[in-house]
């Protein structure tokens, strides 16, 4: 079932958000992207006549009451984006009278999720080592099936739009899921954008395909660069894994970010490209400061030559040149990690060649997908969010996407 096929019209809605928005010290939101992109598919059920019931988490309370982490801060905030007045039940599993005496139109939000340990369903306070532990994970998957199993009796249908959660087979991302028949589980609006941004980039490729990462480490980036290999053409590896790749060639890479228990990894990469006959492409030259601090001194310097004490921090310009080169005649582009410290404004200038030559593919016909981590705040801080095709919501969900893992919340649904 898909959204827009369902007509909401006289039915209860419970829909799984993520309204895990970052909050000041006094409470206040400080950005409600969350907030609004989950509003198309609430906007959807309230306008068809259904009645709605909003679930979501926020932080890391680890299963206990905790007010720091109240979803009743944001009552009012929800209120206001939705225009329509909001209940909020104090107990998100004792909900079940405020639930039956919602009305079309009304909407009820359930407090945070997380502060019962069965959402997340993994035991606490025992440890991995203790021989007692497989037993009480057995209990705590019982226990998280009557949780879901309490979710799911408060409405008729159920809808996941939280893609950020999406990797986590938690109650309200997926075991809910298997108290409701097909045609009555659908993904939201956010999610479906999500599923098909990942599509492009991963089933109906127009080439060149053209993935660039970067980020800190190549360690964190591995499982997607292995999976990648087998569909790009071009594959740029930059930021603080140049250093890695550098050495493993033979040069002085001074006091860079080097993983140098990777050397034979970064080897291996190149020599799979090799075979595969993907185009690697990496930094040659780079800016080096002679501290990690937006006011150090810089040079320029080959990435195979830096010297001693100085440590390269950003993508030098003939590298610039490089990346934007293969990144502008792509079809179908993916960008995941800076290619320098770009929270520093003297670093910026190797993301920004490559988010500019991405707009510009973009203009030209391309699909590009910016996402996970750091990327998304780099190409806000850029203000070019609007010009890419698709800036992802999910962090470590789109990770695990692309890099080809089967992700819980959408199986649960899909049926995949
Ligand atoms: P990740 O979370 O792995 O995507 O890494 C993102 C972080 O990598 C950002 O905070 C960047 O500042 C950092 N980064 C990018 N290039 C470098 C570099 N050359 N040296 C140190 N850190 C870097």
């Amino acid at each position: 079932m898909t959204i827009d096929q369902f007509n909401f019209n006289g039915k209860k809605a419970i829909v799984r958000v993520d309204f895990n928005v970052p909050l000041d010290e006094n409470g206040n939101i400080t950005d409600d992207t969350r907030i609004r992109g989950a509003l198309p598919t609430l906007k959807k059920i309230l306008n068809d006549g259904g009645a709605l019931i909003i679930m979501s988490h926020m932080g890391k309370p680890k299963g206990k009451v905790n007010p720091k982490f109240s979803l009743g801060q944001i009552k009012d905030a929800v209120s206001k984006a939705l225009d329509a007045p909001v209940e909020f039940a104090e107990d998100c599993a004792k909900a079940a009278e405020q639930a039956r005496e919602l009305k079309p139109g009304q909407v009820l939000l359930l407090e945070n999720l997380r502060f019962y340990p069965e959402e997340e369903g993994k035991p606490v306070g025992i440890d991995k080592e203790d021989p007692a532990y497989d037993a009480a994970k057995k209990e705590m998957k019982e226990r998280q099936k009557e949780f879901a199993k309490t979710l799911a009796s408060y409405a008729d249908v159920y809808v996941n739009d939280a893609f950020g959660t999406a990797h986590r087979r938690h109650a309200s991302t997926a075991v809910i899921a298997d108290y409701f028949d097909a045609d009555h589980k659908m993904l939201g609006y956010l999610m479906e954008k999500e599923v098909n941004a990942v599509d492009n980039i991963l089933k109906d490729i127009k080439r060149p395909f053209t993935a660039i990462m970067g980020g800190s480490k190549v360690s964190t980036k591995i499982g997607i660069i292995e999976n990648l290999m087998d569909k790009v053409d071009n594959l740029i590896l930059c930021g603080g894994m140049t250093y890695t790749f550098a050495k493993a060639k033979g040069g002085n890479v001074g006091a860079s970010l080097c993983e140098n228990d990777k050397l034979q990894l970064a080897l291996d990469i190149i020599a799979k490209a090799k075979a595969k006959g993907v185009n690697l492409v990496l930094g040659v030259d780079c800016v080096a400061g002679d501290a990690f601090s937006n006011d150090c001194n810089t040079q320029i310097c080959s990435v195979m030559d830096i010297p001693e004490g100085w440590e390269g921090l950003d993508a030098g310009p003939e590298t610039r040149k490089i990346f934007a080169d293969a990144i502008r005649g792509s079809k179908t582009i993916l960008w995941n990690g800076p290619a320098g410290v770009f929270e520093f404004d003297n670093f910026t200038a190797g993301s920004r060649a490559i988010a500019d030559a991405i707009v510009e593919a973009t203009k030209n016909g391309a699909f590009s997908l910016v996402g996970g981590g750091d990327s998304v705040a780099c190409i806000n801080k850029f203000g070019l969010a609007d010009e890419v095709s698709y800036v992802s919501t999910g962090g470590g969900a789109l990770l695990e996407a692309i890099e080809g893992k089967v992700l819980p919340g959408i199986a649960a649904i899909k049926g995949e």
